[in-house]
Parts: C-alpha cells; structure tokens; sequence
C-alpha cells in the first residue's frame, strides 16, 4: 500500500497534473463508433454516448482505448473500431469492456453474464443463458489463454478457456464485488469489494486494502499495474489508492456528475480514469486521447402522468368504476376541471405533459407517458402508477390542473404519506418523493414565476394518503397542480401555450435536480 496515495484518496485531495485533460470540446483524436477509415487527428466535438459510460479497455498497440456504454456502444479512440452492440436491444446492460492482449480485439460484458466478442477477441463461452443469483459486474481477460473470467456481485467467478483459481461465492460479504483484475501472467486474479475489500487467488499477491478504512465513497473498479505487478482501486468520487503501483493524482475532490466507473493503465506507470459522464482523465504517462459527452439524464426513465383524459367525461360508466386505491376504493379516474372559458384540464395537462417529454428526451432520458393521445379513456389511477412501477422510472410525475376555489391561485405539489394496504407498501419511496416535490416546486416557481398555492398545502407542498397514484407507487413519485383553472388570474395562464412551455420547463428542471443529485457520488 502506497501510504500516501491512501491519504491523498481519503481526504479528498486532488491534485493538478500537467496530464489531466478531459474537458469536452477540446478533444483529439479519432472516435469512431461508425467504424470509420482512420484519418489525421483533428479537434472534434466529442462523439455522444446516449447511455452511460461503464468501462474502459486499453488498446495495447496503439496506446488508444475504447470506452464502453451500458447499451453496448463501442467508442474507440487511436484505437481500431471492431464493432459494439449499439442500437441492438440488450437483455441486460453492459457492464464492462476488456481487450486482446495484442489489441487486436475486445469483449463486452452484460450484466446477465452475455458475452459479445469483437476482432480478435474469441468467444469462448458465457453466463447469458444462466440464471444467476446475483449480476456480473465485470470480466478481465487471460492473457496467457486468450479466455477470460467473468465475476459477478456475490464474488463467483465464472472462467471460460481460462483457469479457475478460486472465488468468494458461496462465502458472505460485508459488500458485493465490483470489480476484478489479472495478474501480468493470467496465473491469478484479484476481487475488489465495494468498500475496498481485496480477495486474492491463485499467484495474486495481497498488497493491502482499504477493507475496515471508512470510504467517502464506495470503490467502483480495479486495476493491476503491469509494470508492478501492484494494482489501483478507484472509487466512485474519484478517489484512487493505490498498492504496490505509483500514485500520481486522483479525482477525488473535483465534482463528478457521475461516478467514476474504470482504472485502466498506461505503459509507464501512469493511468486513465472514467467516469459514467463521459470524462477521461489521465495520469502520469497516460494520454487522454478523447472522451464522449454523456447527456445528463441518459440512462434514466422518466414516467410522465398527464391527468384524465379526453373521453373520460363520456365514460362515467368506466371511470366510475372502484378500484383499490390502496386499502380504500376510489374511482377509476374522473374528467377533471376546466376553466370559465371551456379549456379543459385534460388537455392542459396533456399538453404540459408533451412538451415535458420532448424536454427530458433532449436532456437523454427515457420517457414513459401513461397515455399518449388526449381522445381516448383512462387509464384508471392504479393503472398509471402501475405503468412507471413496471418502467422502473427514475422519477414519475402526474401532471394536473386544480378546480380550486375561485379566490384562490398558485400550484401545489402532492407527495405520498407513507400508506401500507393489502395491496401496497409506499413507504420506500416517501423519502425520495419528498426531496422530488421540492426539487419541482422549487424549479417550478423560479422558472413559471407562479407563487404556491394560497389554499392548499404549507409552501406549495402538500403531503397526502388519499391519492391512489401515490399510494401504489414503487417508485419516487409526486402529483403537480400546475394552477387554478377556477381563477381567473390562473385559468388565463393556463391558456397561453407559452405558459405551458413554461410549465413543462419548470416540471423538467425540478425532475432534472433530482436525477442529477442522485446520480452524483459523494
Ligand atoms: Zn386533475
């Protein structure tokens, strides 16, 4: 263990290198997820990666590398391009890329253990067919077979034309594994544990860890040094530490918009850290050759509720109908308000709802819309919530209008109380929800201009366990009353198609707040 790289990582210093670059836009170098001719280094804007970044692989005959998103794209930078699994539907995200030893090719790896070789690279075998009690979270390849090794969450390693030297399945772990890498030889291997816990097989020497040392942050990734046969752990914020391996700089301390992901050495000493945003930072003798700019909701799914629906008001014999709102029956769904001048709710929310989507698609996020025309019936309130449940959103949001007293205006954010029936349990996401509902009430004020509601809730926040989409929610969740349509102040506002821009910037910004924080480590 190299004392003070440890230091250096735990305290969260960071050091300025005349090697660390990595800012977008000022890029050299050839990326090429088309597969494009090689051509002179030229200054380009960085390629786009619409997923987060999760690993990288060095090209061992160039000096280049390629990065790896989780949807199976390939970015290859003074590196050949060999193909990836962009644009093919994955059963399960990739999680890691690793090399030839001659660079002459690379594999993938997804979580569910599938293997997609490139070049050179042989298959030689996967996980992908298993059922597996816990993910892959990563592979590394033998340098002596031409196999590899794939390592999953509980710390089983799974070894294809390559020797199992023995593993940590079966065995119970203070934290999963994240992470692996090989001797020079291929005679060994070493586990990297989330809190930086090092499990050693075969010729692998233990050099140290950061096991039993509190982290700020969890160690995301590994790397063995060659020169030294020492290796590196890199942790989510950046912070690096390393054992028997030169130390020369860190992340650690500089603001990540998402956690660093890889460690990958150069030929001298140096290093290259990733990070999910797209960023590559080099070290010592590493050269940045060029980085891809990740939006900032990639990956993330997005669940967007525009209340009621166009044919609802000719539909009282479906919407009508009770359902299990959540250990009380409520109404399918009902027509919602309008304003004094015949605009009706569900066509605002719809529309704010629209141009919403349009918003978070443009910042990379996945969007899911409960319906998507403003002519047809429902869904019914359990329905809706079910629909972001299944999407696995990163946030969901139902999009309405209030039929408030006519003296009264402003908007309201609902957030779920915790409620537990028969049927739910919300109590997960009450939390969540609550920092989701400020985040918009905040972000909606400032952008909309519109005060919080005179008549409703404490600072535009109203905490209920009355609302059946609330309720039944798995995920974190809140309802917006967007104005009054019953005031005259408010109902013109909702009116103006330049308010319902507006609006639905304001909605985008407060969901962006909250994803963004999440994703940020430390
Ligand atoms: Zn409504």
């Amino acid at each position: 263990m190299t004392g003070r790289a440890v230091l250096r990582g735990l305290l969260g210093a960071s050091l300025a290198l005349a090697g660390l670059t990595g800012l977008a836009g000022l890029t050299i170098g050839r990326p090429g997820p088309v597969g494009a001719a090689a051509s002179p280094p030229v200054s380009v804007a960085p390629p786009v990666s619409v997923a987060p970044l999760v690993g990288v692989a060095a090209d061992n005959a160039t000096g280049g590398y390629w990065l790896a998103a989780s949807n199976g794209a390939v970015f290859a930078f003074d590196a050949p391009f060999y193909g990836s699994m962009g644009g093919t539907p994955l059963n399960r995200p990739v999680v890691g890329i690793a090399a030839t030893p001659g660079g002459g090719g690379y594999w993938l790896v997804a979580a569910d253990g599938g293997i997609f070789a490139f070049g050179d690279a042989r298959f030689s075998g996967s996980m992908g067919a298993s059922q597996l009690d816990q993910p892959v979270v990563g592979m590394v390849a033998d340098p002596a077979t031409g196999g590899y090794w794939e390592v999953a969450a509980d710390g089983g390693i799974f070894a294809f034309d390559a020797p199992f030297h023995g593993s940590m399945g079966g065995t119970r772990l203070n934290q999963p594994v994240v992470g692996m890498a090989a001797t020079p030889d291929g005679g060994g291997y070493w586990l990297v544990a989330a809190d930086g816990g090092i499990f050693a097989f075969g010729d692998a020497v233990f050099r140290g860890s950061m096991g039993g040392t509190p982290l700020v942050a969890p160690v995301t990734a590994m790397a063995t040094d060659p020169a030294t046969g020492g290796y590196r752990l890199v942790a989510a914020d950046g912070g690096l530490f390393s054992f028997d391996a030169p130390f020369a700089g860190s992340a650690a301390g500089q603001p990540l918009a998402r956690a660093m992901v890889a460690v990958v050495p150069a030929s001298g000493g140096g290093y290259l850290l990733v990070d999910g945003d797209g960023s590559v930072r080099a070290y010592g003798d590493a050269v940045d050759q060029g980085a891809v700019t990740v939006p900032p909701l990639a990956g993330l799914v997005v669940a967007l509720d525009p209340g009621h629906d166009g044919g609802n008001g000719n539909a009282p014999q479906i919407i009508d109908q009770l359902e299990n709102s959540g250990g009380f029956l409520e109404a399918c769904d009902t027509a919602g308000t309008e304003t004094a001048d015949g605009y009706t709710e569900h066509a605002f929310n719809f529309d704010v709802a629209t141009r919403a989507a349009a918003l978070l698609r443009a910042a990379g996020a996945t969007v899911v819309l409960t319906r998507t025309t403003d002519t047809g019936v429902g869904p019914c309130v359990d329905q809706r919530a079910a629909i972001a449940n299944d999407a696995h959103a990163a946030a969901a949001i139902s999009i309405h209008a209030d039929g408030g007293p006519p003296t009264g205006r402003g908007f309201t954010i609902d957030t779920p109380a915790p409620v537990v029936s028969s049927i739910s349990d919300n109590t997960a996401i009450v939390g969540p929800s609550g920092q989701l509902g400020v985040d918009v009430r905040d972000a909606f004020a400032a952008v909309t201009g519109e005060p919080v509601s005179d008549y409703a809730g404490v600072d535009g926040i109203d905490q209920r366990s009355d609302l059946g989409g609330l309720n039944l929610s798995t995920v974190p969740k809140v309802l917006i009353e967007c104005a009054n349509m019953q005031n005259p102040v408010d109902a013109a506002l909702t009116e103006d198609p330049a308010w319902r821009q507006l609006a639905a910037q304001g909605i985008t910004a407060g969901i962006t707040d909250f994803l963004t924080a999440e994703l940020r480590p430390a």
